[in-house]
């Protein structure tokens, strides 16, 4: 019979075959393979996949049945719709390595004091408690809006397409820019470090087919804005009023100031708490910043 020590011996003779260099290569295929799986179920890329999928079970069946003409004209279709699959889905395949390009911006995320650094930290409060006044006062006066809260993935290229600002979130300034006639209504807001840096910018549009017919362009750039890029996207809509957010490509609709504040706060100001628990990487080695301090709150709230 095995005894207790000769298994436990067994067991750790396996660990030291099965190394660390193992673990690291197992996880970067299941990482991109779970890359794969969410951009094609984010795109048209899906029925693609499918298809490649199926493509292949028919091609490993040829193999096992040694069906030749079979797996030729197989390995032939595959190796054109390869190339097919490229041409058809290079904006898709574009836009996702923009994407991992840049949430794997390995210095932000090392260095990155920008949770931590309390003065942004109470901008970025001030700045959500302006945003949810503007949305509801825009959304009395049916006047449309579209805020833009950028996160970790930088939006140049975004900012690039309107107009650059440098200005103070209030209400006042929100009010005026979505004003209906002024030069710079149309387009989206960019919001950086509770600023606004630009005004009048063109969001990339969503493809998602189940959008309701009633909802426009303005809600179709949010949807896509938060599809291809981790940035909060608030729109306020002309014809209704209704104040939407959108993020991770989902559409939050029908809320109210309470309902915007609670998810602007939980999504953009991190809480004290979890600083203290999570310093970044390197603040935590050097020692430098980890720690949270008082910030000053806005007393409207
Ligand atoms: P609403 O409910 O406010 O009417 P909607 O979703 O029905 O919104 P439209 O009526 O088509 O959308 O809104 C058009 C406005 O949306 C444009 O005037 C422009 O300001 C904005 N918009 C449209 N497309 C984009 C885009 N790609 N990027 C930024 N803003 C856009
Ligand atoms: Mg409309």
């Amino acid at each position: 019979m095995l005894r207790f020590g000769d298994l436990m011996e067994q067991v750790i003779s396996n660990f030291r075959v099965f190394g660390l260099r193992d673990v690291i290569d197992i996880a970067v295929v299941a990482l991109a393979m779970y890359q794969i799986f969410v951009f094609a179920r984010k795109s048209r890329a899906g029925q693609l996949v499918r298809g490649l999928l199926l493509l292949f079970i028919f091609y490993a069946l040829a193999n096992l049945m040694e069906l030749r003409t079979v797996r030729w004209v197989l390995t032939s279709v595959m190796q054109i719709g390869f190339i097919a699959a490229i041409v058809l889905f290079q904006p898709e395949l574009r836009r996702t390595l923009e994407r991992i390009g840049q949430s794997t911006n390995l210095a932000k995320m090392m260095f990155s004091t920008r949770k931590q650094d309390p003065t942004l930290r109470g901008a970025w409060q001030s700045a959500v408690v302006a945003i949810c006044d503007a949305a509801e006062q825009l959304s009395d006066t049916r006047t449309g809006a579209l805020m833009v809260l950028e996160r970790v993935n930088n939006l140049d290229e975004i900012i690039r397409t309107g107009t650059p600002l440098s200005a103070d979130v209030i209400p006042e300034m929100l009010g005026t820019i979505f004003y209906e006639g002024t030069p710079l209504h149309d387009g989206a807001v960019i919001i950086r470090d509770g600023r606004i840096v630009a005004a009048g910018c063109v969001l990339p549009l969503s493809n998602n087919l189940e959008m309701g017919k009633d909802m426009g362009t303005r809600h179709r750039a949010g949807l896509g804005m938060s599809e291809n890029s981790d940035a909060i996207i608030v729109v306020v809509s002309e014809e209704t009023g209704i104040i939407s957010l959108a993020k991770n490509g989902v559409l939050i609709r029908r809320l109210d100031r309470q309902n915007l504040f609670n998810l602007l706060q939980e999504e953009i100001i991190p809480p004290e708490t979890a600083e203290e628990q999570a310093p970044s990487f390197f603040s935590r080695i050097l020692g430098k910043g980890g720690a949270a301090r008082n910030v000053p709150t806005e007393s409207k709230h």
